[in-house]
């Protein structure tokens, strides 16, 4: 069974065209990172490619690499930023895979030894918290 098309009308897809809001942590011409609403832990990124793919299934493979360099920059910047001693990155595909969300994204969480990850899709955070940590990763980002 083919995965459906590309729905444009997806939250992600309407927050790279401004028309929702988000916690921006960083923007180029290729991916845009913001805080993830739910997050499964303090500092939850996710980022995503401007260019409409639903997935890693049919994502093309040259925006792929261009990516998941950013995906390391944001990994880089929240390690350091929350003083994590490692990071996890998730990435579903397709609602057997675990996707609710269907332009691809990948997660990328800071980990602390010890502490456990919270639930996929579990509790809202407030925007002040968000903002907290927006702004200490985005602070750490490093210039090209
Ligand atoms: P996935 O598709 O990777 O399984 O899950 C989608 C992720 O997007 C979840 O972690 C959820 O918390 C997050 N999410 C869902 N809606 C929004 C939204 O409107 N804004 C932001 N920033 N995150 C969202």
């Amino acid at each position: 069974m083919p995965a459906p098309a590309y729905d444009e009308t997806n939250i992600f897809a309407k927050i790279l065209r401004g028309e929702l809001p988000c916690h921006k942590v960083y923007e180029d011409d290729v991916a845009l990172a913001f805080m993830d609403i739910m997050p499964r832990a303090d500092g939850h990124v996710l980022v995503l490619p401007k260019s409409p793919a639903r997935n890693i299934l049919d994502a093309d493979p040259a925006i792929l690499g261009l990516l998941i360099a950013r995906v390391q920059k944001i990994a880089l910047a929240i390690k350091s930023a929350l003083a994590a001693d490692g990071i996890t990155i998730l990435q579903y595909s397709e609602p057997a895979g675990g996707q609710i969300v269907f332009h691809l994204h990948f997660h990328v969480l800071p980990r602390w030894k010890g502490v456990e990850l919270r639930s996929h899709t579990g509790v809202l955070e407030k925007p002040e918290v968000l903002e907290v940590f927006r702004a200490k990763i985005a602070a750490a980002i490093k210039p090209d």
